[in-house]
């Protein structure tokens, strides 16, 4: 696992195992499936292991070590004991849905989500509370972080400074003097590709700054007037600053690093919820 998290993948496996041995007198090919490999390896990834071996059977002459000792099932009159190789980035998504499509555990909610092309649930109820935190935010943060990392170059108040200074202390946007605002002529965003650099700092008065310009970028912004726009072209030149603006293969990696950041989250939403899930209370099958 990344960031060192453990999830007791062997032990979510194991609580469910009493259900599917039920599952499996309720359905006796069922666990006619679980023993042939090409089952599990269909349904878990579990390779060339079955999920359940019949002991005395060549599996587990061979395989003895990939086997839980315990528990031992008499399921069906066959004798099994269960394979004991899980890898939580690999299995645990199977897993969980395995259960969910055999009802043997109401993993979701809703409780059935179409699996993505990743193979992760679905997860279209994501955001629809009230006042959730949306994933958009933390996408744009990490598109933020990564744009603003680029380079070597370091800065410091004083270039600041001269910056201000090299538009007299003025707004670049409408002229005005007095408090001036660092804002990014390219905004910072996966579409403008703006970053935070020498040469994308403009001075703006809180107005242009907060509302007006928003995400359009400075061109955009300004419009027809030309004699601004050549100011800040001049000012990105003298300090070297050549915009990222249209290059589509930084554009491409940008989109991958936003899917990426809605993937980690729906992965850690289904870690959790298995594990959550793993402690649910018995199923109507049981007992009262
Ligand atoms: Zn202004």
């Amino acid at each position: 696992m990344p960031h060192g998290i453990d999830v007791p993948i062997g032990k979510i496996v194991k609580r469910h195992l009493n259900a599917i041995k039920d599952y499996c007198e309720a359905n006796p090919t069922e666990l006619e499936n679980l023993m042939d490999p090409a089952y599990s390896s269909k349904i878990f990834g579990l390779g060339r292991l079955p999920f359940f071996a019949e002991v005395g059977s060549p599996v587990l002459r061979d395989e003895n070590t990939r086997y839980w000792q315990d528990p031992v099932f008499t399921v069906n009159g066959k004798i099994v004991r269960v394979c004991s190789q899980w890898v939580v980035e690999r299995h645990l998504v199977p897993f969980q849905q395995y259960l969910v499509s055999k009802n043997i555990a109401t993993t979701y909610d809703p409780p059935s989500p179409a699996p993505t092309r990743r193979g992760i649930p679905s997860r279209q109820r994501m955001n629809t509370r009230y006042r959730a935190y949306r994933i958009a935010d933390a996408q744009n943060a990490v598109i933020r972080h990564i744009l603003s990392n680029l380079g070597e170059e370091t800065f410091n108040e004083a270039d600041w400074e001269n910056t201000k200074q090299y538009f007299s202390n003025r707004c670049a946007y409408c002229g005005i003097q007095g408090s001036l605002q660092m804002d990014h002529g390219f905004p910072i965003n996966k579409s403008k590709l703006g970053e935070h650099r020498i040469g994308n700092l403009i001075p703006s008065c809180g107005i242009c700054n907060n509302s007006r310009k928003g995400d359009k970028d400075f061109k955009e912004f300004l419009g027809s007037d030309a004699d601004k726009i050549r100011l800040i072209e001049e000012y990105m030149e003298s300090r070297q600053y050549t915009p990222l603006a249209g290059n589509a293969q930084v554009k491409d990696i940008l989109e991958m690093a936003y899917k990426d950041v809605a993937v980690l989250a729906e992965r850690y939403v289904a870690i959790l919820e298995t594990l959550l899930s793993s402690a649910a209370p018995p199923t109507q099958a049981d007992p009262p």
